[in-house]
């Protein structure tokens, strides 16, 4: 079913913070899953591996202080991100970077290399792009390749130039750079796809919204209440249920705006679609129908019951000045006859209108219950 304009924005914002939240979990998780990695990587540690042996611990702790700022929210969240990755490209990078300048000769280190290092390579990689987007995680990825590709490059070329016993080895060297070429080529398209994707999709759903919404008040225009009101007409000739329409209008608005000016007058909109929309139920439509006159439409709600909140609303406005004026407003309602059309019960809520306008102005007239 189709809601108002005004509850689609609210909606979106408690998604995002939701969202939000949900990404700083994962960021946890992950976090905490590196730190399980790297104490297990020192427990286990070879004798005469000095790197694990003073670095590690200290990445222990740099990652848990990152934990403790995201579970409590330090800072913003990109913040966040940008600091995550550069903490462990630092420590992924300056692991290789050891590797190759202080570890063991080519042949020896090859398969500790392929057989760990090179995942987290891959894993910093990917975990770039999810973590940046596709800008972002564009400038990790090919920064860390091409570090990588330096450092295997000097290698091979430091084990040919010394004559060495394995520098035949440069194949494997080769083919695990060709494999996370693929990848990154591979991460960064599926990101810059999705990320189109989701700008497309993020326009058409800020175009809809802006055909569907008023753009002085921000309740739903003419159009968005006529998607609200085929649904809900549906839902009441299925299930039986009564849907009542409310039409409001200001009372003398030219008035107002000749004695006013018209600035005041828009004030005197807004303000006034500020209480309806205040006023109404999360499932209930409040809308600027046009001119100085607003629609509200309550689903499962009957002709009385509207006629008794629409009466305690023209009072609320009738009580108090808005936007520094006197303002009265006039009311008539009209139920949904099943199988009817909307149409048919707008034209009677307009009668309503017409009739309480005719009898004095600021009141409300429902069909069939006149309340003077
Ligand atoms: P009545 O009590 O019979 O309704 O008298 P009224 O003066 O309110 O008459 P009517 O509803 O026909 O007048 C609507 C006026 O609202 C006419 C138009 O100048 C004014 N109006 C329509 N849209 C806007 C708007 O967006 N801003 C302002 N300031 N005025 C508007
Ligand atoms: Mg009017």
């Amino acid at each position: 079913m189709d809601s108002a304009p005004g509850n689609d924005l609210n909606a979106i914002q408690t998604e995002l913070s939701r969202l939000e939240a949900y990404r700083r979990r994962i960021y946890l998780g992950v976090l905490t899953l590196t730190i399980a990695i790297i104490l297990l990587s020192w427990a286990f540690r070879e004798n005469g591996d000095p790197f694990i042996a003073v670095a590690y611990p200290v990445f222990a702790v740099v990652l848990a202080g990152l934990c403790v700022a995201l579970w409590r929210g330090a800072t913003s969240l990109r913040i966040m991100e940008i600091t995550l990755v550069a903490t462990v490209s630092t420590m992924i990078l300056s692991r290789l970077a050891w590797h190759f300048g202080f570890g063991d000769p080519l042949g020896d280190h090859l398969l500790l290399l392929a057989g760990g290092h090179y995942w987290a390579v891959g894993i910093l990689i990917v975990g770039g792009f999810i973590t940046l987007g596709y800008r972002g995680g564009l400038v990790t990825g090919v920064a860390t390749f091409l570090f990588s590709g330096a450092l295997a490059t000097y290698e091979v070329l430091g084990c040919f130039l010394a004559a060495g016993e394995h520098c035949h080895n440069w194949v494997y060297l080769a083919r695990i750079h060709l494999f996370l070429a693929v990848l990154l080529a591979l991460t960064s398209a599926g990101t810059f796809l999705r990320e189109r994707i989701w700008s497309a999709f993020t326009r058409a759903e800020t175009l809809q919204h802006w055909a569907n919404t008023d753009p002085l008040c921000g309740l739903a225009n003419r159009r968005g209440a006529d998607h609200f009101l085929s649904a809900e007409a549906a839902l009441a000739d299925r299930y039986q249920r009564p849907l009542t329409i409310i039409l409001i209008d200001i009372d003398q608005f030219k008035g107002i705006n000749d004695d006013h000016g018209h600035k005041v007058g828009d004030c005197v909109i807004c303000e006034l679609a500020d209480i309806l929309s205040n006023t109404v139920r999360g499932v209930d439509l409040a809308a600027r129908w046009g001119g100085d006159e607003f629609l509200v439409a309550t689903p499962g709600v009957d002709l009385r019951a509207a006629r008794h909140a629409a009466e305690r609303c023209r009072r609320a406005v009738e009580k108090s000045p808005i936007a520094g004026v006197s303002v009265t407003v006039t009311v008539g309602i009209a139920e949904y006859l099943p199988g009817k059309g909307t149409d048919d019960a707008i034209n009677r809520a307009d009668a309503m209108l017409y009739r309480a306008k005719a009898a004095g102005r600021n009141r409300v007239i429902a069909e069939a219950c006149e309340l003077a």
